[in-house]
């Protein structure tokens, strides 16, 4: 069995379902994110979030995966922070859902200063509604910067506990600050970019397991929706313990979202 705890799966097929539990998939959590295009109305996203908490945990059981999701409006649209905020007001509806786990993927994609302001005001929803947070780095030459400015942005706004939020999309050169800082991190699994399985198996050599899952955020790009059962094999190759593979795409995960209260991973195939 494995969780996978951060993928896209209003840009995959339902045959992707099919193979992810196949291969031992019992439950996933879908982060709000940019779907490949820009919004043009803040009701786009209302349809969207009813996309991500009604059909898509429909499409999951069909396949006995459980389905949770997070809510945000992704840094990519928050530059401007008119539109931003409109989208942020129709969050707290939402919040109720079952399946709905916090607020994520939030974040910074250019280190831009809206797209700080707008994070802010994200984690003062979190606050107000006392919910978990899930964030997304940028990548490549930005990624050490904005992960930093984006723990400082946590840490000054001094309400949200760190071990109720989990930094996303580390690599070798941010992973020891985000755990020494004491948050959870995760681990991406990209074909390419980002960290393949061989540079997971890796860090969990240099690093350890302890606050760490691996996902496959699969999505509307080159990626790849098994890549969790991929990394689990790459371990296995390497010798690693089954308790150790386990830890960190099952154990980890299920601890962190737990935190919830609304994780579940038993949901009974209903085709
Ligand atoms: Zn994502």
């Amino acid at each position: 069995m494995y969780i996978d705890p951060h993928v896209h799966m209003v840009s995959r097929t339902t045959d992707d379902y099919q193979r992810m539990a196949l291969a031992g998939c019992v439950a996933i959590t879908e982060p709000a994110f940019w779907a490949g295009y820009d919004r043009s109305s803040p009701q786009g996203f209302h349809d969207y979030f009813s996309v991500l908490t009604e059909t898509e945990p429909k499409r999951a059981a069909q396949y006995g995966i459980a389905h949770h999701t997070w809510l945000c409006i992704n840094p990519k649209e928050a530059e401007d922070p008119v539109f931003a905020r409109e989208v942020l007001e129709i969050i707290p509806e939402f919040l109720k859902c079952e399946s709905v786990l916090g607020i994520g993927e939030i974040g910074l994609n250019k280190n831009s200063r809206n797209e700080l302001e707008i994070f802010e005001a994200h984690l003062q929803l979190a606050a107000d509604h006392d919910q978990m947070v899930l964030v997304h780095t940028p990548h490549l030459e930005d990624k050490r910067k904005g992960t930093r400015l984006i723990m400082d942005a946590i840490k000054n706004h001094g309400v949200l506990d760190p071990n109720r939020v989990l930094i996303d999309h580390v690599e070798e050169h941010t992973v020891r600050e985000v755990l020494d800082r004491g948050y959870w991190a995760g681990l991406t699994l990209y074909p390419d970019t980002k960290c393949t399985p061989q540079r997971a198996a890796d860090i969990f050599e240099m690093h350890g397991t302890d606050r760490l899952w691996i996902n496959s955020a699969g999505d509307w790009g080159p990626s790849d929706p098994l890549a969790v059962p991929k990394c689990r094999d790459e371990m296995r190759r390497r010798g690693h313990l089954e308790a150790t593979i386990r830890k960190v795409s099952f154990d980890n995960p299920l601890e962190f979202l737990s935190q919830t209260g609304k994780f579940r991973t038993d949901v009974q195939p209903t085709r």
